[in-house]
């Protein structure tokens, strides 16, 4: 009989949580929202144990410890979620389900989705970027999701903030990262209105594509992945997509030459799963933690 591999995306506001096999089909799915740990967590653990799963992939919002070999493995670190910051998410979660467990950030597993089941598949090195309430990018090099001493936090990389920037950057501990100029938050408070609602405005996309494009040159340079994927809230705008490749040309200037890069259009590309990045990688994952057991 096949496996059934529950599958955790604990993202801040809330929490999904599934069951599916190791082929990517998803039987049910619900959802819950991110509220006190003491709370949502045993019921979580409660609901995978009632279905039967016999293993769990979970993909966490960040920072939180993604090294097994570390005392804080599984833990979320300092979070503006006081409620949840030093919480022992994977250790609760056992707790109340006892079967193998898979951890990584919700980035991450997104990215393990897409090379997994999506436009990935078949690729070992991708990185998966997510513009929505913040930046993250999830890293796979060689088959590998990138850990490092904690997990890649390339959402706030350093860029040159542009001239014609009216605003500035909102993330609380650095004045011009990626994160602080780019995500949703940092649009709205520059232009005074919903992202949603600045879909005709060419400045809004000249300008953020302009961000994009300087993060993408950095992340190609030190990360080499074979494609990137872009997904959250923001890049439902679908004119960034010709904007960004453009100016990313530009920012890159020829300095590699490679046959993905020839074809820009298949290199930088939106998700592919219909917004089921997440929730597929964390399938993934929990397979992954059942076949090592
Ligand atoms: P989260 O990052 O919280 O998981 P999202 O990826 O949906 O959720 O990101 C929410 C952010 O994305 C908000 O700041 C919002 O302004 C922006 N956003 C959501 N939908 C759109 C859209 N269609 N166009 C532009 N921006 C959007
Ligand atoms: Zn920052």
């Amino acid at each position: 009989m096949a496996a059934r591999i529950g599958a955790l995306e604990a993202g801040g506001t809330k929490m999904v949580l599934a069951v599916g096999s190791e082929d990517g089909s998803i039987e049910e799915q619900v959802s819950m929202p991110t509220v006190e740990p003491d709370r949502v967590v045993p019921e979580m653990a409660d609901w995978f144990r009632e279905k039967g799963v016999d293993a769990i992939g979970i993909g966490a919002f960040g920072p939180t410890g993604v090294n097994p070999k570390s005392p804080d493995y599984g833990h979320i670190l300092f979070t503006p979620k006081l409620a949840w910051q030093g919480y022992d998410f994977l250790g609760k979660m056992r707790e109340g389900c006892d079967v193998p467990m898979g951890y990584d950030t919700d980035v991450n597993v997104a990215c393990l989705g897409e090379a997994t089941f999506g436009c990935a598949r078949g690729l070992d090195s991708v990185v998966y970027i997510t513009i929505g309430t913040g930046i993250g990018a999830g890293v796979m090099i060689g088959g590998e999701l990138v850990h490092g001493m904690l997990h890649p936090e390339a959402g706030h990389i350093l860029l040159n903030v542009s001239p014609d920037d009216p605003g500035k950057s909102v993330c609380p501990s650095h004045n011009r990262c990626f994160e602080g100029l780019a995500a949703g938050p940092s649009i709205e408070a520059r232009w005074g209105a919903k992202a949603v609602d600045l879909q005709g405005r060419d400045d809004v996309w000249e300008l953020e594509s302009d961000y994009i494009a300087q993060a993408l040159e950095n992340y190609v340079v030190c990360y080499s992945p074979q494609k990137i994927i872009l997904g959250g809230g923001v890049m439902h705008q679908e004119q960034l997509f010709p904007l960004i490749r453009e100016k990313f040309a530009r920012y890159l200037n020829n300095y590699l030459r490679t046959p993905e890069l020839e074809d820009l259009d298949s290199y930088i590309v939106p998700n592919s799963l219909d917004e089921k990045q997440g929730i597929l990688g964390c399938i993934e994952l929990g397979r992954r933690a059942l076949a090592a057991s």
